[in-house]
């Protein structure tokens, strides 16, 4: 028989990773959570509604996780959540100053570092599991379950999730998501949602326009973020050269921060995909 279902709410702090960043407000039954603390302090301060009893950090983007310094500061009790690859990839950066804010003042909070696939009751009758959610090295969906009701009151949050893997991080697998029929959803909608074309069919596409770009003499600039499609680029970029047997010399200038994250990249091999170890 079903028991009867405790309060669930939730809603946005920040939604746009543009301007403010990614946080969202979490009330299941008495638990209270913060997933993602991705807005400013200035901000993140006057919008949390109240102290969270914890805090799930889905991935170690900015635009996700820029407000833990301070929060932290404010509240060093509450428990933050997160894998152990976005434990090392977060941390990893602050402490080489990479990030806009940075204040060497100040200590980047220790994670609760839990793998994926393990579930853990993280306070009384709340399980946390997190599953690969493609996006990031470390990037989880994060599944909630209240355990106090039968069936349990289930909450799921993507994150930035990407179906397709990448070299360095296994897709968003959704049939490990399939059966667990949340009460809410909550769902990155602005990668996760399309059905992109082959990757490959891209990178190819992507390959000749830059290489009719060279060849005409042209400079070419890539905007991207620290962590991931950097990478991800300079790998497809190597791995084509070699391929190839280029004869002609390549120059690549990166900025200090994606440098940084290829450092912490090459620091993590063991968690990252067999192929490119
Ligand atoms: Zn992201």
């Amino acid at each position: 028989m079903e028991s009867e279902r405790p309060p669930l709410r939730l809603f946005p702090l920040g939604t746009d990773p543009r301007r403010q960043g990614c946080a969202y407000w979490l009330e299941m039954g008495s638990h209270r959570l913060l997933l993602d603390c991705g807005l400013p302090a200035s901000s993140l301060f006057k919008a949390l509604p109240g102290i969270p009893d914890a805090v799930i950090c889905s991935h170690a983007h900015f635009d996700h996780l820029q407000g833990l310094p301070a929060f932290y500061r404010r509240y060093p009790q509450v428990p933050i959540y997160a894998t152990p690859l976005t434990a090392h990839l977060a941390g990893g950066l602050w402490e080489r100053g990479v990030w806009p804010g940075y204040d060497r003042e100040i200590r980047f909070p220790p994670f609760r570092a839990l793998p994926f696939g393990q579930a853990r009751e993280i306070l009384p009758h709340l399980m946390l599991t997190f599953f690969t959610a493609g996006h990031l090295p470390g990037a989880a969906a994060t599944l909630l379950q209240n355990t106090q009701t039968t069936p349990a009151q289930t909450c799921v949050y993507t994150g930035d999730c990407s179906l397709a893997s990448t070299r360095f991080a296994p897709g968003l697998d959704l049939t490990a998501l399939r059966h667990w029929q949340p009460d809410v959803l909550l769902i990155e909608a602005s990668l996760g949602s399309t059905r992109h074309p082959p990757r490959r069919h891209l990178e190819n596409r992507l390959l000749e326009r830059l290489i009719s770009a060279l060849a005409a003499g042209q400079t070419v600039l890539f905007p991207l973020p620290v962590l991931g499609l950097g990478q991800e680029l300079l790998f497809l970029l190597k791995a084509h050269h070699r391929f190839t047997q280029a004869s002609q010399e390549l120059t690549v200038w990166v900025a200090p921060g994606l440098a940084a994250g290829c450092n912490l990249y090459e620091r993590l091999l063991p968690y990252l995909p067999e192929p490119v170890r």
